[in-house]
């Protein structure tokens, strides 16, 4: 399926290379972790992450008296698993009316990925509106028409240069004014400081908690999984100025690297709830550790 159709380069990247050491290996012992270690350091693990994973399979052998390299592996699918195992990571956009803020710096695929959701929702059968808050690029707010069109909804937008707010005050006017079920709101993807970041986003967010208290709120974080450390990086620098309830990532079609995914997981604390697998409308998953570790072990 899909899935394990887009996940194909990041298991060439890390399943077959692991597949690898462990074939050459006739025992267990703390060479083959190593060669393990460097193999999920080069995938964009993280060091951190890559630690405690190898730690805790380090744990396992011992106290399971493991000497097969291959009941490695199952041991390694395990603990992965576990890793990117977290409760309600599932995007909430059940109630009517609710609200996703999308937030992320330029060329993650923010836009895309609004399309993708509008596609989604406006065929399971919601009203779905769109706003074009990145007010900063004319390209976005014309790409995102190019989206909503496409998927038959309607878009709020204001001209090039105008107040993100005032283009999200109107959205939301229009959302209750037209029994929207799901507002979804671009917003400007520059990241020059932080400071800068918090001030255009507290903005935006002022304006919802004013206007729209009734609405479910989703604000999701859209990274770029080819850009490996990066990715986590402005997770990281998200979470500080905005209450971000979930990940998007996007792009692991694209990397031999998928395991920025279990860095993320691992040290942002925020759940990957979308992963992008394709340019294509039905290339937005939502994330399933054991489907995601299923496709990229099995
Ligand atoms: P934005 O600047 O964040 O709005 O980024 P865009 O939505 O314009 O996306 C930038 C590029 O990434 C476009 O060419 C998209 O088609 C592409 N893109 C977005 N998501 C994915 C994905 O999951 N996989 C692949 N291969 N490409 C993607």
């Amino acid at each position: 399926e899909r899935l394990k159709q887009g996940l194909t380069k990041a298991k060439q990247g890390i399943t077959d290379k692991i597949d690898n050491v462990l074939n050459m290996y006739t025992k267990v012992d703390e060479e083959l972790l190593e060669d393990l270690e460097e193999i999920l350091i080069t995938a964009d693990v993280g060091v951190n992450t890559t630690m405690n994973i190898i730690d805790q399979l380090r744990n396992r052998i011992k106290q399971k008296g493991i000497t097969d390299p291959m009941d490695v592996r199952v041991e390694l699918k395990n603990i992965v698993e576990n890793i990117l195992d977290n409760d309600n990571a599932k995007l909430d956009v059940e109630k009517s009316p609710s609200i996703i803020l999308m937030v992320g710096v330029n060329g993650v695929g923010k836009t895309t990925t609004i399309g993708k959701l509008a596609n989604r929702y406006k065929s399971e059968g919601k009203k779905v509106l769109l706003a074009a808050g990145d007010t900063f690029r004319a390209a976005a707010i014309e790409q995102l028409e190019v989206w909503a069109q496409r998927s038959n909804v309607d878009i709020i937008k204001h001209q090039e240069g105008a107040d993100p707010g005032a283009v999200v005050y109107d959205a939301i006017k229009a959302a209750k004014a037209r029994n929207v079920d799901l507002l979804i709101c671009d917003t400007a993807g520059r990241l020059h400081n932080k400071a800068n970041l918090m001030n255009e986003l507290g903005k935006v967010f002022k304006i919802v908690d004013r206007e729209f208290p009734e609405a479910k709120r989703e604000v999701l974080l859209v990274v770029d999984a080819t850009t490996g450390q990066n990715a986590v990086s402005q997770a990281k620098t998200f979470k500080e100025v905005a209450d971000i309830t979930g990940i998007v990532l996007t792009k692991l079609d694209g990397t031999a690297k998928g395991g920025v995914v279990l860095a993320v997981k691992s040290e942002v604390d925020v759940p990957v709830k979308l992963i992008g697998v394709g340019e294509k409308v039905e290339d937005l998953q939502d994330f399933d550790a054991k489907a995601f570790s299923d496709a990229l072990f099995g």
